[in-house]
């Protein structure tokens, strides 16, 4: 199997151009840049984080890994970043690429796109270090009891010196354990964080849990908005 251990270059899963269809920012066109690899195995994963020898931008292959500047220069061909409201750095988990993006993001801010970062939310550290060179952060604080294992205990804290820039969104399914998200709501309060966006997995929504949810979070003060994953909904990626 290739590993990321060339340098700074880096494995990319995909290149496409598309509509956010999550969160707070649903809408909003963008480049998506789909970094491969992911280490955390949550369940019921089903995003194709793997890596492979090519990747594909537009239609046009190109080979992996790529340093920074090259591809940079295939971003530029591809795309007038004029026509965009951000470049959607996701994953896997894009964040394990750590030492590309440290070469990577800061030719994309010199262009002066947004930059807007997905995130499971598992690399505290990394988030943070990187923050500099987003605009957006999109974090997600997994659920131990949908997902397998659970958000780091310092996530909401440690992200409160950059909390202009993060909001949270959580994915839920009817395995969710009340005790586990009223835990969340109270870190949420006790470092100001009053907002919360929230979508069921593969879109099965049950509304009598998104009611009860949502009565629980407007009850510790924190706005709860449902966002189902609209590029799922209309089909497109
Ligand atoms: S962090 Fe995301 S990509 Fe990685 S295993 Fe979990 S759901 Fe899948």
């Amino acid at each position: 199997m290739l590993q990321q251990n060339i340098l700074s270059k880096g494995f990319i899963k995909e290149v496409f151009k598309s509509y956010q269809g999550e969160g707070k920012f649903v809408g909003a066109r963008q480049i998506f840049i789909r970094l491969a690899n992911c280490v955390f195995n949550c369940k019921g994963c089903d995003t194709d984080f793997s890596f492979s020898e090519n990747f594909l931008c537009e239609g046009t292959k190109y080979r992996n890994p790529i340093s920074p500047k090259d591809f940079f220069q295939i971003l530029r061909k591809h795309y007038d970043f004029d026509l965009f409201h951000s470049v959607s750095i996701t994953g896997g988990e894009p964040l394990i690429q750590k030492d590309f993006l440290r070469d990577f993001l800061p030719i994309m801010k010199d262009s002066g796109i947004k930059m807007f970062l997905e995130t499971s939310g598992y690399l505290v550290d990394e988030i943070i270090e990187l923050s500099d060179y987003f605009d957006i952060i999109s974090v997600d604080i997994k659920m131990k009891s949908v997902f397998g294992y659970g958000y780091p205990a310092n996530l909401i804290r440690d992200l409160k010196k950059i909390d202009h820039k993060v909001y949270y969104k959580v994915v839920i399914s009817e395995d969710i354990d009340l005790k586990e998200i009223k835990a969340v709501f109270v870190e949420m309060v006790k470092n100001g964080v009053d907002e919360l966006y929230i979508q069921f997995i593969n879109n099965c929504l049950n509304l009598d849990l998104l009611d009860k949810l949502s009565d629980i979070g407007y009850s510790y003060g924190i706005k709860i908005f449902f966002v189902p994953q609209v590029h799922k909904l209309i089909g497109i990626f």
